[in-house]
């Protein structure tokens, strides 16, 4: 059994302007309702699951067909899974990709941030009802 090699910064950088990491961002999503409008819901799922020595491009095929590929490859990453074929990608693919991602996903405002500023309208609004209670 060989280890996966740690992708180099180069490859890292190159996964950085990969549309379909980009695509990824802009469509992850908290449920997985995606997966049921998933091309592969009507496919054999071993077509997505090709052994190493496989070529992977039936499947590569199928996902850029599908419109939910962004959601489906956040979800990869999200989950650190790296077997099979994901939102086009292969494993391979998907190494450097996951360096860039959780790079990235590192860096978002937390949700507990996101509740802070969600506040200031409400905040506003008490203002604004203290001020008419006081006129
Ligand atoms: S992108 Fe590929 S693996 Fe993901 S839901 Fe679509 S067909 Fe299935």
């Amino acid at each position: 059994m060989t280890r996966a090699r740690m992708p180099r910064p180069h490859e890292v950088a190159a996964a950085r302007k990969d549309p379909r990491l980009l695509r990824a961002f802009d469509e992850r999503q908290d449920d997985v309702a995606w997966r049921t409008r998933g091309v592969c819901q009507t496919v054999d799922p071993e077509t997505f699951f090709p052994a190493p020595s496989e070529p992977a491009d039936t499947a590569v095929a199928l996902c850029r067909t599908c419109e939910v590929q962004g959601a489906c490859l956040a979800w990869a990453l999200e989950a650190g899974d790296c077997h099979g074929v994901w939102g086009a990608t292969t494993p391979r693919e998907r190494r450097a990709m996951l360096v860039a991602w959780r790079t990235e996903t590192a860096t978002d405002v937390p949700n507990n941030q996101s509740t802070v500023l969600e506040l200031i309208p409400k905040q506003r609004t008490t203002l604004d009802l203290v001020d008419r209670v006081a006129s």
